[in-house]
């Protein structure tokens, strides 16, 4: 038997970031949204065992994927296997198109597409609940990644409230070929904001925003309390900004931890005029993406 599914990169329309607490974890309002550039997982038991096998898209560096015990989707086997006291038997296919250490959630789409995967092939019938607890035990992003859609995040980001959203939103993307740690961003945001508050800041006027359906709006009000840091590390990541909205994108903004820039248009035709304009200034890799799409979904498998 196998199962494939399907999990999606996250952007954050709004990442307010609060001081740390007391475990070291920062405390987060995140508007997250789900958006067409996917990661597949197909999980197999026709060979007995445990396998893990990674295909990238041609310009990732599959290098810098772990494929042991390092990669997130053994550790969401071994819990869930553990969960339901049996043995993390099978065979797991990644299909990689999310961009490495992006800010994108890569790794979390992984986690939750292999916990959904794995579900089904061990027959498991976990409940949606015991499934978002094994995900947010695995990271802040993996409940996330389940659900979907445009969603708040609470508590470290774990803590997800389904939100209405009217729109089709336009992305253009910008990843860079070199990643960015994301505990590392953090570290210098709190270097940068010794004083931050430790109540993160609200997001009501752009969850107001996404209910409305208005690029315009929404435009205004997209917030990432990392980017300052981000581009204090990386400052070509500012130049990259700048060059994308100087091309006519309603608003450039750093995605999540970065180092993935990415731009929201008006509509399709604006996106794909951003991106040739973006491909024409130099950048070798530009996508075009939708949101919001489906949390972790089956999407193709067999019984034999
Ligand atoms: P986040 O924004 O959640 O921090 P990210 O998109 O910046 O995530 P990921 O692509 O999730 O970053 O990867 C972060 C690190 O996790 C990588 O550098 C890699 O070494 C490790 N890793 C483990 N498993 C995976 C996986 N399945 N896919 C990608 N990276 C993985």
């Amino acid at each position: 038997m196998n199962v494939t599914v399907r999990a999606a990169a996250k952007i954050n329309l709004h990442l307010g970031v609060g001081a740390p607490r007391g475990d070291g974890f920062h405390p987060l309002t995140s508007v997250y949204q789900a958006i067409g550039l996917c990661d597949d997982v197909t999980a197999s038991d026709d060979e007995s065992g445990w396998d893990l096998r990674l295909q990238v898209s041609d310009w990732i560096d599959a290098g810098a994927v772990p494929v042991d015990s390092g990669n997130i989707v053994t550790r969401a086997a071994s819990l869930l296997a553990r969960h339901h006291g049996i043995a993390s038997d099978g065979h797991l296919l990644i299909e990689k198109a999310i961009p490495v250490a992006g800010g994108l959630a890569g790794g979390s789409a992984d986690a939750a597409a292999a916990l959904v995967a794995l579900d089904r092939l061990w027959d498991a019938q976990t409940s949606d609940e015991d499934l978002l607890a094994i995900a947010a035990e695995l990271g802040s992003d993996v409940p996330f990644a389940l659900l979907g859609g445009t969603a708040l995040g609470t508590g470290r980001g774990e803590l997800v409230t389904p939100l209405a959203d009217a729109g089709t939103w336009w992305w253009v993307l910008v990843p860079s070929l070199e990643g960015m740690s994301t505990p590392e961003v953090y570290r210098h945001f709190d270097k940068l904001f010794p004083d931050a508050s430790p109540t993160p800041p609200p997001a009501d006027e752009l969850i107001a925003a996404v209910a409305s359906g208005e690029p315009h709006r929404l435009a205004r009000l997209l917030r990432n309390d990392l980017q300052a840091a981000a581009i204090d590390l990386r400052p070509d990541l500012g130049l990259l900004l700048d060059e994308g909205e100087e091309e006519g994108a309603l608003r450039g903004l750093v995605s999540g931890s970065g180092p993935t820039c990415v731009f929201l248009c008006e509509s399709a035709d604006h996106a794909r005029d951003l991106a040739g304009a973006l491909m024409r200034r130099g950048h070798g890799i530009v996508l075009v993406a939708n949101g919001a799409v489906a949390g972790a979904h089956i999407v193709g498998g067999n019984h034999g």
